[in-house]
């Protein structure tokens, strides 16, 4: 099988993340999967015709446009790596300023005014072609990468992780009974007790499984970087009411508070993760 690997605006980290995999990528390389093009570490200008494409990073520029519609045109598979690729993920940030004051401030010194044409706003690939399988994550774990390419490879479908990260995460969820809520690195994380249990904003109720939740496990909240879990994406719940009643029923703080508390608190992380990704008929595919 012939694979290309390309990468969007992005910060190759899911790239990386693949590379990471060791010994489990040796064993696909061995096999019936050869890395044809990726910039990152094939010496390649043109884009090949591919059995798979694994496309990192999301558009964010005319020229990302241009490229994926290339790939989806050269490749029978297309795999989107990473939430940047598959809902818009941390490259949105971006999203928070005028195309004009990005091209004035923050690529000034690289003149991007003449090298790069920003679109309006930071897009996952969906918007602009049919994606066959979804991987989020901040960069996917390479576990779940490995695993997930070689059931596509086989021709098998790939497991799916449809439940949450709390289902993973070894932390005990107890009704507390507190008054505010508080910024991971504003008090010391009980080893033991579920983070949300003690006023901090782990969004790993709401989140996809499949990392291992790594996060909670070493004393940090989960950021959603695995995106939505099926619950909320096939019933279209509202993910903030929703995590507001997850907190308000773990910590007896009354939901209104919570949502003052959210704003209030320079230290609690929003997330920036769940955006964009509404394509109903997607939902099947993400791994
Ligand atoms: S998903 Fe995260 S690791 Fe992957 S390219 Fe985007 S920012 Fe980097
Ligand atoms: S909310 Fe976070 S800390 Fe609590 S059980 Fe879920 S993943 Fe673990
Ligand atoms: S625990 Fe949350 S933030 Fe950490 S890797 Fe898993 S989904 Fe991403």
């Amino acid at each position: 099988m012939k694979v290309s690997v390309v990468s969007l605006t992005c910060c190759a980290g899911c790239v990386c993340s693949f590379l990471n995999a060791g010994n489990a990528l040796l064993e696909i390389l061995s096999s019936d999967f050869e890395i044809v093009y990726s910039p990152t570490f094939v010496d390649l200008k043109e884009i090949p015709n591919v059995d798979l494409a694994i496309v990192e990073g999301g558009v964010r520029t005319v020229e990302d446009e241009r490229l994926i519609r290339e790939v989806r045109a050269k490749s029978k598979i297309l795999v989107a790596l990473g939430i940047c690729a598959t809902h818009g993920g941390i490259t949105s940030l971006g999203d928070t300023f005028s195309v004009k004051t990005l091209l004035e401030k923050e690529y000034s010194l690289l003149e991007a005014g003449k090298l790069l044409e920003l679109k309006d706003l930071m897009y996952p690939i969906c918007n602009f072609v049919d994606v066959d399988y979804y991987i989020p994550g901040c960069p996917p774990m390479p576990f779940l990468i490995v695993h997930s390419l070689k059931s596509i490879v086989s021709g098998k479908p790939p497991v799916r992780h449809n439940a949450v990260v709390c289902t993973e995460c070894n932390r005990k969820i107890v009704p507390a009974k507190l008054d505010k809520l508080y910024g991971i690195y504003e008090k010391e994380a009980d080893p033991v007790l579920c983070l949300v249990s003690q006023g901090f904003i782990c969004l790993g109720s709401l989140t996809r499984e499949g990392c291992g939740a790594p996060c909670p496990r070493a004393g940090f909240t989960c950021f959603g970087c695995r995106g939505p879990c099926d619950s909320l994406l096939y019933r279209s719940r509202d993910i903030y009411a929703f995590l507001v009643q997850v907190i308000s029923k773990r910590t007896s703080i009354p939901e209104e508070k919570v949502r003052e508390e959210l704003y209030r608190n320079p230290f609690i992380f929003h997330t920036f993760i769940f955006s964009r990704f509404e394509r109903a008929k997607a939902r099947e595919r993400v791994i």
